[in-house]
């Protein structure tokens, strides 16, 4: 078993990008300027949000983070995606996910300019995903192929089973591992609350990718021996042994489903950190995009 090792991977894209940034400033080009905005309090949403402010000064891009109270209306929302649509200074910027109640998220979704958007989530580059014409890539599953990539595990051909159809993570990724290119030609199945005969079904695939929020679900005898197993799902668990009180729990049962595994990702220090990458590199995309 191989473990793959989204921080130390993380962490060579980082240093790629910085060497990047570098050059860029010899030549006197503009630095590229990520802009995040935060509803809330929420604890989870503060510590991505934090740690993508800290990916970009390790890089040297420059940041800006803007934060709301719960309260804010959708109006006030909407007035400041317009105002990071237009602000030259910002190259692109994201809105944390999940927003409150009462703010409809695809509202603010459609409301940021495509070409700013390094979420990946507006549907021009949902669409232009789906055709592989360039496009920012949804920063989950973008950086999951981007693990297979380095760990050069060949996918063409295989078997897949994505389990979990959110717009951010399994529709996406099921789509861009059914492309023909590489990481890609997978046969897919997108699996959900519905699907039947789900665990005889994940038993038969090459690769198996867990992305639904439920600690421990793939279990051993749903592996079968030498399939590649990536686990999307961060969940926070009661722990008394940590400081915070709380672990992060991946959707897979890591302890008994490791030693079945070709390759498998650790939670925590598989898809997040990769996931923070890819933005990172579509922060870098958005200037070429945007011809600067
Ligand atoms: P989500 O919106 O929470 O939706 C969950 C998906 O799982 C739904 O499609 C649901 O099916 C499916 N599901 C739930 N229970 C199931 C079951 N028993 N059998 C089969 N399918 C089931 O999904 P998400 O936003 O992608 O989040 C999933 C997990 O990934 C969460 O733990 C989240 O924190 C984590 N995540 C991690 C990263 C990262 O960077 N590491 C990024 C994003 C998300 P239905 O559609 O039928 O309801």
């Amino acid at each position: 078993m191989q473990l793959l090792d989204g921080k130390a991977t993380s962490q060579q894209i980082k240093d790629e990008l910085h060497v990047s940034v570098q050059s860029r400033k010899e030549s006197g080009k503009k630095i590229p300027h990520l802009a995040a905005v935060l509803v809330g309090n929420d604890g989870g949403s503060l510590t991505y949000v934090n740690a993508k402010v800290k990916a970009c000064e390790q890089i040297g891009f420059e940041s800006s983070l803007i934060q709301y109270d719960d309260n804010v209306s959708e109006e006030e929302l909407l007035a400041k995606i317009i105002e990071l649509n237009n602000d030259d200074e910002v190259d692109g910027f994201i809105v944390q996910l999940p927003l409150p109640e009462h703010i409809d998220e695809l509202k603010i979704t459609m409301a940021i300019d495509p070409i700013k958007d390094v979420d990946g989530f507006h549907p021009e580059n949902l669409g232009k995903m789906m055709l592989n014409l360039p496009a920012f890539l949804p920063a989950t599953p973008a950086g999951i192929l981007e693990l297979i990539k380095r760990n050069n595990i060949d996918t063409s051909g295989k078997d897949c089973v994505v389990i979990g159809r959110s717009n951010i993570v399994g529709m996406p990724l099921s789509i861009m591992l059914s492309r023909n290119t590489n990481p890609g030609n997978c046969t897919v199945t997108l699996m959900h609350s519905r699907t039947k005969d789900l665990k005889q079904k994940v038993r038969e695939a090459d690769i198996i990718i867990a992305a639904i929020g439920r600690p421990g679900f793939v279990t051993e005898d749903m592996v079968k021996e030498g399939a590649v197993v990536i686990d999307v799902g961060t969940t926070r668990v009661v722990d008394e042994s940590k400081k915070n009180g709380w672990a992060l729990k991946g959707d897979v049962d890591f302890e008994n489903v490791a030693s079945k595994c070709s390759y498998i990702t650790p939670v925590p220090g598989g898809v997040g950190p990769m996931t923070i990458a890819s933005l990172m590199i579509n922060t870098l995309k958005s200037m070429d995009l945007r011809n600067k």
